[in-house]
């Protein structure tokens, strides 16, 4: 056994590696901790082994990091950094500090396949999905930089589709919870509607929390801004929202996207009050931030409050968002896709 990355090891993994030391289990755990929970970035930092143990492990093992590349503040608060992977790939993510909570929208792939028009990310097409240790890493690697707070929630949402990498996400999943200790309630997965892999989640997962990229009432107009609906319609993916087990008090997040004359008229509120009836759940109305380049624009502010005052009389909760970080092109996949020059 060489040159084993520590972190590409699951936690039957991490096991088979101390018992190859011939080390009692226990050593295992504390292992899981100083990697995840202390963000231990290499073997000096092993505080728990003796200097001898951890020259054994650096013989046999390696731990990997991220590389930082860039780390933007925005006037709001929110920070941005661009992570360089061992393949030279770049993905970011971003930290949202609100309150008490400090959200960090991770990436789950290199690039995006699901084209959705709207997003600079899907301007990209798919580079390759990432590893799980790549996802958490993410968490970990914020987390030594803003020491001594933590990343407090976790949002699936940045660069990438996370369903379309649900074997890697879901063991990602479990990481941040067993080895870094985020709440189940705290994490959200977000999905531009991969039915199969909303099963999966709810089979497979911790119980995280579930949002969906609706951003259409018709299957004419999201077909053309969300390729993917051509393969799961919305009569499929909210079906599968129905299914998704939800326990007391949680709700489904439904994130809309508002574009200017394509999806907020009065109807396509109407049209949503009737899709999401029996779905508990809470829509998000985000005014389109565009990128240069971008087909679309952002609706004037009294249609958007003209649309949530339907969705709200009709007793949907509904809340309007503005996406943070405009000034450092925060929004989903915009600072790796412009290192990339994708998008524009
Ligand atoms: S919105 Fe999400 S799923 Fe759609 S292209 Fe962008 S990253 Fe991919």
């Amino acid at each position: 056994m060489k040159n084993i990355n520590l972190k590409s090891l699951d936690k039957t993994g991490i096991e088979g590696f101390i018992r190859s030391l011939d080390l009692p289990r226990y050593r295992a755990h504390q292992l899981i901790l100083r990697l995840y929970r202390h963000g231990a970035a290499d073997m000096d930092e092993l505080t728990e082994f003796s200097l001898g143990l951890r020259a054994t492990i650096r013989d046999r093992a390696f731990i990997s990091n991220l590389r930082l590349d860039d780390r933007v503040r925005s006037s709001d608060g929110t920070e941005k950094f661009l992570f360089g992977l061992e393949d030279d790939a770049a993905i970011e993510a971003v930290l949202i500090p609100e309150g008490g909570r400090r959200t960090l929208c991770v990436s789950s792939q290199v690039g995006c396949a699901m084209a959705c028009r709207f997003c600079r990310t899907g301007a990209l097409g798919l580079r390759r999905n990432l590893k799980a240790y790549e996802i958490v890493d993410q968490v970990i690697a914020v987390n030594r930089m803003i020491f001594p707070e933590r990343v407090t929630n976790v949002v699936l949402m940045g660069m990438g589709e996370p369903l379309a990498n649900c074997d890697e996400v879901i063991d990602a999943l479990w990481r941040m919870v067993d080895f870094i200790g985020i709440s189940k309630r705290r994490i959200t997965v977000s999905t531009a509607g991969i039915v199969p892999g909303i099963a999966a989640l709810s089979e497979r997962a911790p119980e995280v929390n579930l949002a969906i990229s609706l951003n259409a009432t018709t299957d004419e107009v999201r077909n053309r801004i969300m390729p993917v609906n051509k393969r799961y319609p919305l009569r499929m993916l909210l079906g599968a929202c129905r299914k998704f087990p939800l326990s007391r008090g949680r709700r489904i997040t439904i994130e809309y996207v508002m574009m200017d004359g394509v999806n907020d008229f009065p109807e396509d509120a109407r049209r949503l009050v009737t899709l999401l009836a029996g779905i508990r759940c809470k829509v998000n109305l985000i005014p389109l931030n565009p990128f240069p380049g971008c087909d679309f624009r952002r609706p004037p502010s009294e249609r958007v409050l003209a649309f949530q005052a339907i969705l709200m009389r009709h007793k949907v909760r509904t809340l309007i968002r503005e996406s943070r970080g405009q000034d450092i092109l925060a929004a989903c996949g915009q600072l790796a896709a412009a290192r990339e020059g994708g998008g524009s």
